[in-house]
């Protein structure tokens, strides 16, 4: 006989944990006891040794779908003789630190009832289980439990109750349990106002079958939604919607439907079935189908994930478009009232109902690579938090400004909020100040120092500096490349000083120029840019970031400027300022303002350089979203190419070792004249830079020692370059980290900026 007193960190409330753990210890003729705790659980096991170590190897196997197990720490003790196992309370007092599930896909088990006419919740669309159904966006309050949820209008008929107080049901404290007699109702509401009650699903299903386009509510929002399968459907909604060229995703019914339109690997599939049930970007079986929904080689799918969804397919329609139900660049809308209001003019019906959303959350994308690299972070990974090696004190980060989040920390976690958007919509900006009282709510946490970007314009430092001015908290102000850094350090428990290759957009320097193309190297304490690249001079500013065939115009000339010839340089230019998307006197007028340097403002962003060479290739000239000059490059490149273009260096006046992309420029210039396909050149301008990384860090090795390298900021969004650079790098026996549990675009900065602040606190005590 032994005994064994065991902790669990993780996700354990709230899932099932302790009535699961009652009916497994039978199997294992174990007694005890368990209780929750502000970690997690605590247990007492006691019983024949084999029995009681089965039971320990097995809890990392055997437990709940919904539970996450991050820690077991278990010690031995001199048993004391249960009579029996038993759930006991938790300590009086103690304060509740438990962790809030994001939400899950619809379960096997809810599944199996929903297509059973003989259940009680046949085609029940709110059908939902303690292994499955909505959590975070449906929760107020703390603790949680119906009350504080949006599901506390409905109060459950005797039937749900028993299932939700008996331990041996599936049921049991389950706290969105509900039924056709007491739950949430379903209806879909026609164009007229008229409201379909009986069998809503399926007069949706048949508007779909016309053509029609529908708003769907779903856990964290509305979508709209179209058959997939005809072009000239999303055509309209394309229109309606004034959305150009942005991709749609799509919704599959199975895997079978995903299988038709891309290739699937296993890796691939598991993450399409993952109870969080992101969107994949996966490739296209053939890259010229499907254009209506993507013009690049790849297409966002996902499986469904709430019953409603599973409702909307039938053996015709197995694949709908399926895209978040928002206007231009606002957030996606969430309140029926506002549907109504606002999608009137893009939706042809409404297939909704009436429990709330409490919290707007969008859909996650991700990258199949290594199971799962994320392009966004939110339905069903946000609130789960990133777990620290060590603990920090309560802190708030407030992030960037384009694609914002913001994490709070207590103790051993970080939680970084779901995916807010753009701040400089006022709805996002109104939401992103919302769900910061919200997670300080659910948390109980209470920031003893704010970190926010060093850009004063950007609004998440405006909101900082309110904040800490109206609560006297300190204020901490983080570079933007030094935040990528060390988010990306953090996600891989790195500590040590790295050397970081830090290439996005635009973020703010500490001499006040845009950075981007970004070479550090240090740790949370402080940093030193060893490397950058050539400033990029943007013509017209901001005008620029769409208008890239300005950044094309600007390589061009400062390319050619002192060195090349001026022939080659002219034919080239001539192909970009005759372009359709190029007006004629705006060519003119940006010759001009380069030549005179006037209105040209330097950045060293790598993006910046993605778009003006897809710009002088004539992949993209005008881009109708940001990053679409970089997408598209990425997506033309062919592979398996293995030659590059030449790369200079030079050191500028501050040390600063920079990648002089002119005789790139040059190179390109002639490759385009001898008509060298684009895939090609487009590669050609990749390996260049993945040769110009290891340059860079094998110069930065020499001078510092260092050999580990973190790969962050948006550009590695890029597969192609994020492959190479690693490649290239490991070749040169450096070790590198890439993201994992955040985003490596600007929703990982606010991970980022909290351990920096956190690491300032500990050295002023
Ligand atoms: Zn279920
Ligand atoms: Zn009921
Ligand atoms: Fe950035």
């Amino acid at each position: 006989m032994t005994g064994f007193h065991i902790k669990i960190r993780g996700i354990v409330q709230g899932v099932g944990f302790r009535p699961f753990i009652h009916r497994q210890v039978k199997a294992y003729e174990i007694k005890g006891w368990i209780r929750n705790t502000s970690f997690g659980a605590e247990l007492k096991v006691e019983g024949e040794t084999d029995n009681v170590s089965a039971f320990i190897r097995d809890l990392r196997i055997r437990k709940p779908p919904l539970a996450v197990i991050e820690k077991i720490h278990a010690d031995e003790y001199e048993p004391c003789g249960f009579s029996d196992f038993e759930i006991i309370p938790s300590f009086a007092g103690e304060e509740a630190d438990t962790l809030i599930s994001p939400d899950i896909c619809t379960c096997d088990d809810c599944l199996k009832e929903l297509s059973d006419p003989s259940d009680r919740r046949y085609r029940y669309p709110f059908i939902n289980c303690t292994n499955c159904g909505p959590r975070f966006t449906i929760i107020k309050n703390v603790p949680y439990d119906r009350k504080s949820t949006t599901m506390a209008p409905f109060v459950m008929c005797p039937a749900c109750e028993n299932e939700y107080t008996d331990i041996e049901d599936r049921r049991y404290h389950a706290q969105p349990d509900c039924c056709p007699a007491c739950g949430p109702r379903l209806y879909y509401r026609n164009a007229d106002g008229s409201c379909i009650y009986d069998e809503p699903a399926g007069a949706a299903l048949e508007a779909l079958r016309k053509g029609k386009i529908i708003a769907v509510k779903g856990l964290g929002g509305f979508h709209l939604a179209c058959r997939a399968d005809t072009p000239a459907f999303s055509h309209i909604l394309r229109e309606r919607k004034k959305r150009d060229r942005r991709p749609f995703a799509l919704m599959c019914a199975d895997t079978v439907a995903v299988r038709k339109i891309c290739l699937l690997s296993e890796e691939e599939e598991q993450l399409l079935s993952s109870p969080a049930r992101p969107i994949v970007l996966l490739r296209k079986r053939e890259k010229a189908s499907f254009s209506h929904i993507s013009e690049n080689d790849r297409i966002g799918i996902m499986l469904p994930y709430t019953p409603v969804h599973f409702l909307l397919f039938s053996e015709e329609i197995k694949t709908l478009v399926m895209t978040s139900a928002n206007l231009s660049d606002r957030p996606v809308i969430y309140k029926n009232e506002e549907a109504l209001t606002e999608l009137s003019g893009i939706c042809d019906g409404f297939l909704m109902h009436d429990r709330e959303i409490e919290v707007r959350c969008d859909d996650s994308v991700m990258w199949p690579e290594g199971g799962g690299y994320f392009m966004r972070r939110s339905r069903g990974y946000a609130p789960y938090p990133v777990t620290l090696e060590s603990p920090v004190p309560m802190m708030l980060a407030c992030g960037a400004e384009q694609k914002a989040t913001f994490s709070l920390s207590k103790k051993e976690h970080v939680f970084p909020s779901q995916h807010i958007g753009d701040l400089k919509n006022i709805e996002s900006y109104e939401n992103f100040r919302q769900q910061i009282v919200h997670f300080e709510k659910l948390f109980s946490i209470k920031p003893e120092v704010i970190a926010c970007d060093l850009h004063p314009d950007y609004l998440s430092s405006v909101y900082a500096e309110e904040r800490s001015a109206a609560e006297g908290i300190p204020l901490v102000r983080v570079q933007h490349h030094h935040a990528h850094m060390v988010s990306c350090m953090t996600d891989n428990d790195l500590t040590d000083p790295v050397i970081g290759i830090i290439w996005d957009g635009t973020g703010l320097g500490e001499d006040g120029t845009v950075w981007g193309g970004e070479f550090l190297a240090g740790d949370a304490a402080g940093y030193e840019r060893h490397g950058s690249i050539r400033p990029v001079k943007l013509p017209g500013g901001d005008k620029a970031i769409k208008e890239i065939w300005r950044v094309g115009l600007s390589l061009l000339e400062d390319a050619f400027a002192q060195d090349g010839d001026e022939g080659i340089c002219e034919a080239v230019r001539n192909r970009i300022t005759e372009d359709a998307a190029v007006p004629e006197t705006g060519a003119g007028t940006v010759r001009k303002m380069l030549a005179a340097d006037v209105n040209c403002p330097p950045s060293s962003g790598m993006g910046r350089l993605f778009d003006g060479v897809s710009a002088i290739l004539g992949i993209c000239r005008s881009a109708d979203y940001e990053g679409e000059g970089a997408i598209l490059l990425e997506a033309a490149a062919g592979e398996g190419c293995m030659t590059e273009y030449e790369a200079g260096f030079y050191e500028d006046e501050n040390g600063v070792r920079r990648f002089d992309w002119r005789p790139m420029i040059r190179g390109l210039a002639s490759d385009i004249l001898a008509d060298i396909p684009v895939s090609l050149c487009a590669a050609k301008f990749m390996n260049t830079l993945t040769a110009v990384a290891a340059d860079q860090c094998i110069y930065i090795r020499r001078k510092t020692g260092l050999d580990a390298v973190v790969l962050s900021g948006g550009t590695f969004q890029n597969m192609y370059l994020l492959k190479a650079v690693t490649e290239a790098l490991r070749a040169e026996g450096l070790t590198v980290y890439h993201h994992h549990r955040v985003s490596t675009n600007d929703e990982g900065i606010s991970l980022g900026q909290l351990m920096i602040a956190g690491r300032r606190m500990r050295e002023k005590r």
